[in-house]
């Protein structure tokens, strides 16, 4: 084999040497000893190719270019982020890294219920050696920047900016229902206004505002323009000066410098503030702040001497509020855009910041191996994905077309990053893009527990709640694609070893029985005892048996009464068995020793870890079963 690709080599050693002229100088020389890796959450391979083809992602076209790309990238099972990160960092598959979801059944399994379950960012432990574990113990610096985190490190030496773990509530906005009835005349230091000012106050986390509607003498703009935020009724204390504009692209100059507040357990924590309106007569107004972040820590003291901005952490544009209708009518539902264009603007602020964070790192820290996370595309895939998919019945074309620029505009930021990243890159330098899962568009969910209990296989108690005395399968909460079996071996089973096949087969029929209308809704189902080695599902902290959903269904935890399937607005969702091509997404390595132009063939997530590590020289981490990806390189070490 190996002398074979050689000779293959040298055959197109005339062309690479034509190419070296043409291409960056980071490619020259056969051997990395550095790398950058950005991970892109939920990249979709054949929007990726459509954007690519417009050439609308110029820096992820040029990385392509010049490198190794995949695009049939297989993730894991369940294909959800927390197990995906899991397994690129590791080589290894949920059975083995023991992080089966974004939520994970406790173990061990005596000691804890099949109700029970801990957080897999950040609570249940990581079970498998980490790539940047491997790079330390060979002396490199590591950086760890907003990696979605995981437990179990606590010797970890890696400088490690964790900003989803400093999060402490929710975004918001504030409106008319802030102000005041009572005159403003007990401010001190009242600002200068044309208008009489308005007094408005409201409450983020334990933060009492008080703030002033004004006419600003020194904005051309007539009437109110401008809203103060003070910490008090004085015109001292001024903590923000918001001038109202609608949202736009590159509205971020509109944007409040990160203000101090008091979150939850009176913890210092920071809020970013956009005006997004203001009635020139001040009979409304429509103040959006960010998710309060505590500043993350760090265990490296020159953070201190970064800006607040690279420090105070948003992490995730405003979904939920959009999705609620908080931003105004949705497109979807017969809104002109203007909620989707504020969202974007929250989208592009995440980004941005985390690119800040980015940058000054790069530039300011030593390290060898830089690992950075970005939450896009997939926030916006899960919002518009549903509405994309000409394959949903009820799709809307009219709609589509409306969206489809959106998600586009959200692509080219995380392109953007991608590019801030390329630019800081040393030449010895392997940079690598990643992802963890693709997605699908949903409109219909299956309540599997609703069917288990018509089965007779769970039963709830007159409060409505589980009986586990009574169940011997569940949908478990932690909704990861599997069910629990309340086998003995778990607290409070009841399926003994010998029952465990006959409930299998019930469970099986069951699942098969499952239709809407003619259609079959449990397209397959594998039991974690014999398919959990070829499939690297199951394992202690995993499920007893996994299912795949037709396209379209998505699996909803509920308990209690209702129908089993419903069909809801479209959304976008990941999570489905990784052989869907759906779940399918995105890997490109580029830099010194990878072969330029190179199409890349059967990879997984789990071929990441041990391909970096191969490229750098380290050992393989000791849990990885996944393969180095020898095709993608000029020459084997
Ligand atoms: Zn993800």
């Amino acid at each position: 084999m190996i002398k074979r690709r050689r000779a293959a080599i040298r055959a197109l050693l005339p062309i690479l040497l034509i190419l070296l002229w043409a291409i960056p100088s980071a490619v020259r020389g056969q051997s990395a000893t550095r790398a950058i890796v950005l991970a892109w959450d939920g990249a979709v391979p054949a929007f990726v190719h459509e954007l690519l083809r417009e050439g609308k992602l110029p820096n992820l076209a040029k990385l392509i270019e010049g490198g190794a790309f995949a695009d049939d990238v297989k993730a894991g099972f369940p294909s959800k982020t927390a197990p995906g990160f899991a397994s690129l960092i590791t080589g290894a598959p949920p059975s083995i890294t023991g992080i089966s979801g974004n939520r994970v059944p406790r173990t061990p399994r005596d000691q804890f219920t099949i109700l029970e379950s801990l957080a897999g960012f950040s609570e249940a432990p990581l079970q498998a050696e980490a790539i940047w574990s491997v790079a330390q113990r060979a002396g490199k610096k590591v950086i760890i920047s907003h990696i979605p985190y995981f437990g179990g490190e606590k010797s970890d030496q890696a400088v490690r900016l964790a900003g989803y773990n400093a999060t402490s509530g929710r975004d918001g906005i504030v409106t008319k229902r802030a102000m005041q009835t009572e005159p403003s005349d007990s401010w001190v230091n009242s600002p200068a206004s044309d208008a009489p000012p308005i007094e408005i106050s409201f409450t983020i986390a334990e933060s009492k505002f008080f703030g002033l509607l004004i006419d600003d003498p020194t904005d051309s703009q007539a009437g109110y323009d401008t809203i103060v935020l003070a910490s008090s009724r004085d015109g001292g204390e001024v903590k923000a000066k918001l001038k109202a504009a609608p949202a736009i692209t590159g509205g971020e100059l509109f944007w409040s410098y990160p203000v101090a507040i008091k979150a939850a357990g009176n913890r210092d924590a920071w809020t970013y503030f956009r005006l997004f309106d203001l009635k020139a007569d001040g009979s409304d107004f429509f103040l959006y702040y960010t998710r309060p972040a505590r500043e993350f820590t760090v265990n490296t003291e020159s953070v201190a001497s970064a800006s607040m901005t690279v420090r105070a952490f948003v992490g995730n544009g405003a979904s939920i509020l959009y999705n609620q209708g908080g931003f105004g009518r949705t497109v979807a539902n017969g809104g002109n855009g203007g909620a989707e264009a504020r969202y974007l603007e929250t989208a592009a602020l995440a980004q941005h910041q985390l690119m800040e964070t980015n940058r000054w790192a790069l530039e300011n820290l030593s390290w060898d191996l830089f690992l950075a996370y970005t939450p896009f595309p997939d926030e916006a895939e899960h919002l518009w994905r549903g509405y994309l998919d000409p394959t949903l019945a009820n799709y809307r074309p009219d709609i589509a077309d409306r969206l489809r620029p959106l998600l586009e505009q959200v692509y080219r930021t995380t392109d953007e990053h991608l590019g801030l990243l390329l630019a800081n890159r040393p030449t010895d330098c392997v940079f690598a893009l990643i992802s963890d899962h693709g997605l699908q568009g949903i409109n219909k969910r299956v309540a599997l527990n609703r069917a288990l209990q018509e089965g007779g296989l769970l039963t709830l108690d007159t409060q409505g709640k589980v009986d586990l005395a009574k169940t011997k399968v569940i949908y478990p909460a932690v909704n990861n694609g599997y069910l629990l079996i309340n086998s003995q071996n778990r607290k409070n089973g009841i399926v003994a070893p010998a029952e465990r096949a006959e409930v299998l087969g019930k469970t099986r029929a069951l699942l098969a029985g499952i239709r809407d209308g003619e259609r079959e809704v449990v397209k397959a189902v594998y039991d974690a005892e014999t398919d959990g080695p070829a499939m690297g599902i199951g394992g202690d902290a995993g499920g007893d048996i996994y299912m795949e959903l037709a396209d379209g269904y998505d699996f909803d935890p509920r308990i209690g009464s209702g129908p089993v399937i419903a069909g809801v607005e479209p959304y976008g969702n990941h999570g489905a068995n990784p052989e869907q091509a759906s779940m399918r997404t995105i890997m490109v390595f580029n830099g010194p020793g990878i072969r330029v132009g190179e199409k890349l063939a059967n990879v997984g997530i789990i071929d990441f870890a041990p391909t970096l590590a191969w490229l750098l020289k380290l050992p393989q981490p000791k849990d990885a079963i996944g393969r180095v990806l020898y095709e993608g390189f000029v020459e084997p070490r």
